[in-house]
C-alpha cells in the first residue's frame, strides 16, 4: 500500500459502537481484567494501557502513523516540540557529557543547551553549518550527541544527513534530528542514519494552528529509554491533542503538496525582485544548496525566507503594509504568516550573535498557507510596493 494511502487507512480500532472516524479517549487510567493481569503489565510482560501518562489509545494511534511516515520502529508522543527536544537530551545525557550542535537551532532549544543543560554538568559547542569541514575536530572525547535542524529556522539552511549519518557511525554518537521544517512527508532523516527524529506537532503536522505537540521517533532500544524518561517526568501529549493531530497527519500529504508548490511559486516570482536583497528557499536553482535540497527533500517546504532592501525599519514597514498575512510567531498553518525574527523569535541574540546565523535585519519568514497562490503573491508585492 502507498504510504499517503496507509496514513489515512491507519485507526487504532473500533468500538462496540462501530464508529468510523476514532473516538477520543478522555480517560486518565485504564481498568485491569484481573490483580494477576495489573501485575503482568507493571511488569512490562505484556503490552497494554495503564495510565494516560504512560500511554492512552489515541497517542498509540498518532505515534504508529508518525513511525510510518518517518520509518521508525517506535516512538513517544508529547505535549509539545520542547517537551521532545528536552527529553531528547534529558534521556541519553548524564553529568560530563557533550552536545554537538549546529549554530543555527530553534531559540528554546538554544536556551535548552547554552542555559538549562549546563545546570546539571552537560556541555555543548556549536558547528558551523557552512563549514563542515570543522565540524569532525569539534567532536570531543565527551561527546555523546549530534544535534541539528534541517532546514534551519528562519534561513533555512541545509545540512547533508548521508555525510552527518557517517560522521556519527565514525565517532559513535547519537545523532537527533528536529525534523519539524520538513516533516516526515519531504525528509526521513532515519534513513540517512538518524537514530533520533523529533518534530513540533505544533506546525505542519497540526497545520491549523490549534494544538500544540511533539514526537521522538526512533530504534526501539533508544525509544525504551526515552519512554522510562518520560512516564516518570510527565511530558506526555494529551489524549484531546493525539486525537486532533492524528487526523492531521491523514491530511498532511495533500496539504504539503500545497504549501510546497505555493511556497516554489511565490520564491520564482519574488526572485530578482528590485526591493529585495535575496530570496531563500532550497527548491529555487538560485538557493546555495540547491543540489543538496534535491538529494535529500521530496521537495522544499513551506517556508520561504526574504531580505528586504532597508533592513530593520523596512521590514516592519513591509509586515506593516501588508493586507493579508496574518502577523504571527507561529508557522506551518493554512493561513500564510509572516514574522520578523531579529526583532521577536531571536531577539534575545545580539547583532552579532544574529548576523553570524545570518539573520540580518531585513530577514522576513514566510510560511505559505493553503489561500490561493495568487492571492498570498498580491499582498507580498504590493506591500513591497507600499513600503519602499
Ligand atoms: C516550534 C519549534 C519547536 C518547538 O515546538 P513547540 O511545539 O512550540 O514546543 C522546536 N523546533 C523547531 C524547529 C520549531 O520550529
Amino acid at each position: 500500500m502507498n504510504k499517503d494511502t496507509e496514513i489515512i487507512r491507519t485507526q487504532s480500532g473500533q468500538s462496540q459502537n462501530r464508529e468510523h472516524s476514532v473516538p477520543l479517549y478522555l480517560t486518565s487510567s485504564f481498568t485491569f481484567e484481573s490483580a494477576e493481569q495489573a501485575r503482568s503489565l507493571f511488569a512490562d510482560e505484556i503490552e497494554g494501557n495503564i495510565y494516560s501518562r504512560f500511554s492512552n489509545p489515541n497517542t498509540s494511534e498518532f505515534i504508529e502513523k508518525m513511525c510510518l511516515l518517518e520509518g521508525a520502529e517506535d516512538g513517544f508522543a508529547f505535549a509539545t516540540g520542547m517537551a521532545a527536544v528536552f527529553v531528547g537530551f534529558g534521556a541519553f545525557l548524564q553529568a560530563g557529557d557533550h552536545v554537538l550542535a549546529a549554530r543555527s537551532v530553534f531559540g528554546s532549544s538554544h536556551q535548552l543547551l547554552t542555559k538549562v543543560l549546563p545546570k546539571w554538568g552537560i556541555t555543548s559547542s556549536y558547528a558551523d553549518v557552512s563549514k563542515p569541514e570543522e565540524w569532525e575536530s569539534l567532536i570531543q572525547p565527551n561527546t555523546k550527541l549530534i544535534f541539528i535542524e534541517t532546514p534551519s529556522n528562519p534561513q533555512l539552511e541545509l545540512i547533508d544527513l548521508e555525510w552527518l549519518g557517517n560522521l556519527k557511525r565514525k565517532h559513535n554518537l547519537i545523532l537527533s534530528v528536529d525534523n519539524c521544517f520538513a516533516t516526515p512527508y519531504l525528509q526521513t532523516p532515519i534513513a540517512f542514519g538518524a537514530d533520533l527524529v523529533i518534530h513540533s506537532a505544533t506546525k505542519f503536522i497540526d497545520g491549523q494552528g490549534r494544538v500544540l505537540g511533539g514526537a521522538i521517533l526512533g530504534r526501539k532500544d533508544l525509544i525504551s529509554e526515552v519512554r522510562f524518561f518520560a512516564r516518570h517526568t510527565g511530558p506526555s501529549m494529551s489524549p484531546f491533542n493525539a486525537w486532533i493531530l492524528s487526523k492531521s497527519l491523514e491530511t498532511l500529504p495533500v496539504r504539503m503538496d500545497r504549501h510546497c508548490s505555493s511556497a516554489l511559486a511565490l520564491a520564482e516570482q519574488l526572485d530578482g525582485h528590485a526591493e529585495l536583497e535575496s530570496v531563500a528557499y532550497p527548491f529555487l536553482p538560485s538557493f546555495p544548496q540547491y543540489e543538496l535540497a534535491k538529494k535529500q527533500m521530496k521537495q522544499g517546504g513551506g517556508i520561504v525566507t526574504l531580505i528586504v532592501k532597508g533592513g530593520y525599519e523596512r521590514a516592519h514597514k513591509f509586515i506593516d503594509a501588508l493586507q493579508m498575512l496574518s502577523k504571527t510567531s507561529n508557522l506551518g498553518d493554512s493561513r500564510t504568516t509572516i514574522t520578523h525574527p531579529a526583532s521577536t523569535t531571536h531577539s534575545k541574540l545580539t547583532l552579532e550573535e544574529r548576523e553570524a546565523v545570518g539573520i540580518f535585519d531585513g530577514l522576513v519568514r514566510i510560511s505559505v498557507g493553503l489561500e490561493n497562490k495568487e492571492d498570498i503573491i498580491q499582498d507580498i508585492e504590493r506591500a513591497l510596493e507600499a513600503s519602499k
